[in-house]
């Protein structure tokens, strides 16, 4: 399958490169671009997944000043196949968010600045809603590709875990991170994906299992999860259903039990990963260096760990805590038993079905209007996106509804490896796909 990607010449790179340098002043979609001239087709790559030569720094201070002597292998693949990446694009510090305000200077909302971008593959999804026949490769813990394409109108496809090798991402929660795509065309989506799928023996989690396409016009909606959705949103919903059963999509509304203990489960699993994989941030290797070795040791690491934003220190405290042997029983292993009771009920529905729901409880909201949100009301944002994230379910969220000057963003989910399957019925859907970003560059 291939898809339609900016490929430039040489005056056609610079004059690109100084619009979206213009760009990026306004919506901070990119961390790092790269001025020198490419050949290939044009992706651009969430800031932490590892290109050698650029910056990575997971939009955090503790890694300024790393740059990866190595591709990740997703990028290899890609370059491999005549790819090339113009820059790294911002993100919540580690991962770490659903808006993209964990960053220092927050990617805005291609639509309206005031309006957040979504998070956590923020730039990701500006970049994509704003350069011509473009994908980003992102990646998602928790919902961190639908939330920010649901947000910018563009198409965000997470694959099945272990689909795509995580060597070289840098890692938030190893057991759910998954490298993925932000894309407007299920042909783009679909050549890059093929290009990167299958097993790497730098990743042992990695998988060689073959990615099918099998399509049902059967389509279950879990009246469970409805409860904390917007009004509003939930209107739109019904108006989509409504549009798919013309198109002959049967609607099933069921039940699902222990899903609303989705997002306490994912959390309490995630920032237990979290605050190990962060262990590694000591001030010696990566990134930001301490100095000083006359320090004693506390005052050696704290020096380094304080360069952690607040929210990457919350996790660390919090995972540890939840990590400890005394209470490991009440937290950790209820949510390890609550993660599986949700995949095997899922799944039930997934041998014959799509499952669909609205990506996020609501509206795109202006960034003064979640600056200040505590941060359990923040996480509870992800009631939609987490649970296919918990379960390894390949999931994409897709642009259905335009309104107030802003998309609206449905997701649906499939069976592990029938990945392709999401990409058949966005090529069905893109018949109506028409909310693109007007000032397109490219
Ligand atoms: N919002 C979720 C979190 O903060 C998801 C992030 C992600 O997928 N990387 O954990």
């Amino acid at each position: 399958m291939t898809g339609k990607f900016l490929s430039l010449n040489d005056a056609e790179y610079a004059v690109f490169v100084s619009q979206l340098r213009q760009a990026n002043e306004r919506l901070n979609a990119f961390n790092f671009i790269d001025e020198n001239k490419k050949s290939g087709k044009i992706i651009s790559v969430k800031d932490n997944i590892c290109v050698k030569g650029m910056p990575a720094t997971a939009s955090s201070k503790i890694l300024q000043g790393y740059t990866p002597g190595f591709n990740a292998t997703a990028i290899q693949r890609l370059e491999d196949n005549g790819f090339s990446v113009i820059g790294k694009t911002n993100m919540d510090e580690f991962g770490f968010g659903s808006f993209g305000l964990n960053s220092e200077h927050p990617a805005k909302n291609p639509f309206n600045e005031e309006y957040v971008a979504g998070g956590s593959s923020s730039g990701s999804a500006v970049a994509t809603a704003l350069i011509k026949e473009h994908v980003s490769i992102a990646e998602s813990t928790g919902g961190s590709i639908s939330a920010p394409a649901a947000f910018c109108g563009v198409v965000g496809l997470t694959p099945t875990y272990g689909a795509i090798s995580r060597y070289g991402l840098i890692d938030y929660a190893s057991s759910l991170d998954k490298i993925g795509f932000i894309g407007k065309s299920a042909d783009n989506i679909r050549e890059v994906m093929e290009k990167t799928v299958g097993s790497d023996p730098k990743d042992t989690t990695s998988l060689s299992t073959a990615i099918s396409n099998k399509n049902s016009h059967k389509l279950y909606v879990i009246d469970n999860l409805m409860g904390g959705i917007d009004e509003g949103i939930k209107d739109r919903f019904e108006e989509l259903l409504v549009r798919l059963s013309t198109k002959d999509y049967k609607i099933e509304h069921v039940k699902i039990d222990y899903l609303e203990y989705s997002v306490p489960a994912y959390y309490i699993l995630s920032m237990s990963e979290a605050s190990t994989n962060l262990a590694k941030y000591q001030g010696f290797k990566y990134g930001f260096k301490v100095k000083d070795f006359s320090l004693n040791y506390n005052d050696f690491f704290m020096s380094a760990r304080k360069q952690f934003g607040r929210e990457a220190k919350r996790r660390v405290i919090l995972g540890t805590f939840i990590r400890s042997k005394s209470i490991k029983q009440k937290y950790y292993e209820k949510a390890l038993a609550i993660r599986h009771a949700i995949i095997a009920r899922m799944k039930n529905f997934l041998k014959d079905g799509f499952i669909i729901m609205p990506s996020m409880p609501i509206f795109t909201p202006k960034i003064s209007e979640v600056s200040d949100i505590s941060p359990v009301e923040a996480y509870s944002m992800d009631m939609l996106t987490v649970p296919p994230n918990l379960c390894g379910f390949p999931h994409m969220s897709f642009p259905y509804f335009y309104e107030r000057g802003m998309p609206l963003g449905a997701q649906i989910i499939t069976d592990h490896f029938n990945d392709y399957s999401l990409l058949d019925f966005l090529s069905e859907w893109e018949i109506g796909f028409k909310y693109k970003f007007k000032e397109e560059i490219g």
